[in-house]
């Protein structure tokens, strides 16, 4: 089972989430953790694990051969994403921007266009007792985390036992990489927080789950902040609320200083047991 944890923004306590709950349940079976905010990844800043691997991660971009190329433009007017324009009697092609279609490259009339391999990232396994943890990292500057998702999903499916619980630390936000990790799990908790923010980007959340049909469910986390809107608005559209965990200053401190948790919380253990059961994630 893939289970993602994602949230309509950041800094609503997905990390937060995904971390505690991958640690508490590897306490008793085997789970591996994904971050798959490849942009920005820091799960691994509170799991004190010891690194197994390290590699780079390719993406595959069309080259030109001149001598082959009849210039007829027609690479120019398929690429949807213009990164690949003829100059005068130069083709040129913009990596940052090009999302891998094989559109240019399997139509191309000269057989001008073919696939190289460029360096987008790395990807690093680590492990503690029964925790593995995946993260892989977008190059400064590059625009495509989708590819890096998707090659880190597969990579972490492969790795793991048939059997083993996947959490996956998603994007934040709903746009496409946010889209590739829901595309590929089997079920989705939603974080949010009881404020008109948190709500606004609960809303918007919930409309990409039920577009991408998705099964999902929401944990409040900062309870006791703001309003009811949030569960005001979830019994209305019969969402279910798996956990409430409590708003607490001295927890918001011990995760400045990178620590887990629920070694800390008794709230947050019997919020994390509630999901674990709800969910049935132990075997
Ligand atoms: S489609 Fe192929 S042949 Fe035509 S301009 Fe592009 S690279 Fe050249
Ligand atoms: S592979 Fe697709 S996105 Fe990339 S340059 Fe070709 S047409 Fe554009």
């Amino acid at each position: 089972m893939i289970l993602a944890i994602a949230s309509g923004k950041g800094g609503t306590g997905k990390t937060t989430l995904s971390t505690n709950l991958a640690s508490y349940i590897s306490e008793k079976q085997k789970v591996t953790l994904a971050d798959l905010d490849v942009e920005e990844p820091n799960s691994g800043l509170f799991l004190d694990v010891e690194k197994d691997l390290e590699k780079d991660m390719f993406k595959k971009i069309p080259e030109w051969k001149e001598s082959e190329c009849i210039l007829c433009g027609k690479c120019q007017e398929w690429c949807k994403f213009n990164c690949i324009q003829v100059l005068g009697d130069e083709v040129m092609i913009f990596p940052e921007f090009c999302h891998t279609c094989h559109m240019c490259v399997d139509l191309c009339p000269g057989s001008a266009l073919s696939f190289k391999d460029v360096r987008m990232g790395r990807l690093s396994k680590s492990h503690k007792g029964n925790l593995t943890f995946v993260e892989s990292r977008l190059n400064i500057g590059e625009e495509q985390a989708v590819s890096l998702i998707s090659q880190t999903i597969d990579y972490t499916e492969n790795y793991a036992d048939e059997d083993e619980l996947i959490i996956v630390d998603a994007p934040p936000g709903a746009a496409c990489p946010v889209m590739e990790v829901v595309d590929k799990s089997d079920f989705v908790i939603l974080v949010t927080e009881p404020t008109p923010f948190g709500l606004n980007d609960l809303k918007i959340a919930v409309e990409t789950m039920r577009v991408l049909n998705r099964e999902f469910a929401v944990v409040i986390n900062r309870y006791g902040i703001g309003n009811d809107d949030v569960i005001s608005y979830c019994k209305a559209e019969n969402i279910d609320i798996l956990a409430k965990i409590n708003n607490d200053r001295k927890l918001a401190e011990l995760y400045s200083k990178g620590n887990l948790l629920y070694k800390h919380s008794e709230n947050l253990r019997e919020q994390l047991d509630l999901i674990i059961e709800k969910l049935h994630l132990l075997k």
